[in-house]
């Protein structure tokens, strides 16, 4: 169980993503990640196995992005690489997904979702979560999560992004930890006071 960092404001996230990770390395981590948007109304996700300055290695010099999570992984379900690193995407690649902890019920979740046409590229409990949200997604980012978490059994703090809103952030918890930020026009999510 490691680290989850997310950021919706007016300065750019890149920057407060990755040192918000930086802060959290001292919990130990086997992978780091990043999702954010693209003025182009894409998200765009950077990700690697390996440490903080491997990720910035990947990053953008600057991006203009105000608003994203971010992820140190402890590899649970599925070994540490960069296809198992977070976030996770939806199919369509319009949700994106930062995950700690354990989805506990997520094989037969996984095989709900493949029999109804979803497709893994992982092997993480993770990528569940993911899938989910975009099933039950209807426009409404907060319903979606609330549903999907609905289903599952375990430990989880999430972050979740959508497409259709390029300043709203999703967190959700049980039994992982996650504190809220509200600033003055920016909001925080972290797994921890220093980030
Ligand atoms: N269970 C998830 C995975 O293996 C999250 C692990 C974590 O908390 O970092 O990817």
């Amino acid at each position: 169980m490691c680290g989850i960092i997310g950021f919706t404001g007016r300065l750019e996230a890149q920057k407060i993503l990755t040192e918000g990770l930086a802060a959290l390395e001292y919990r130990g981590y086997d992978s780091a990640g990043i999702a954010y948007f693209k003025d182009t109304g894409k998200i765009s996700i950077r990700k690697t196995v390996g440490k903080v300055k491997d990720l910035l290695a990947i990053c953008d010099d600057e991006n203009n992005s105000t608003c994203g999570i971010g992820h140190t992984r402890w590899a649970t379900h599925g070994e540490p690489s960069d296809v198992n690193s977070h976030p996770h995407f939806n199919k369509e690649k319009t949700i994106a997904v930062v995950h700690n902890g354990i989805i506990e019920n997520y094989l037969e979740l996984k095989a709900e979702l493949q029999a109804e046409g979803y497709e893994f590229i992982s092997q993480t409990d993770t990528e569940v979560a993911a899938h989910m949200v975009s099933k039950y997604y209807e426009g409404n980012l907060l319903d979606a999560v609330y549903k999907a978490t609905a289903r599952f059994r375990g430990a989880y703090a999430l972050g979740v992004i959508c497409t259709d809103n390029d300043q709203e952030l999703v967190a959700v918890r049980k039994d992982s930890p996650l504190i809220v930020g509200l600033g003055e026009g920016e909001n925080f999510i972290a797994s921890d006071i220093p980030a």
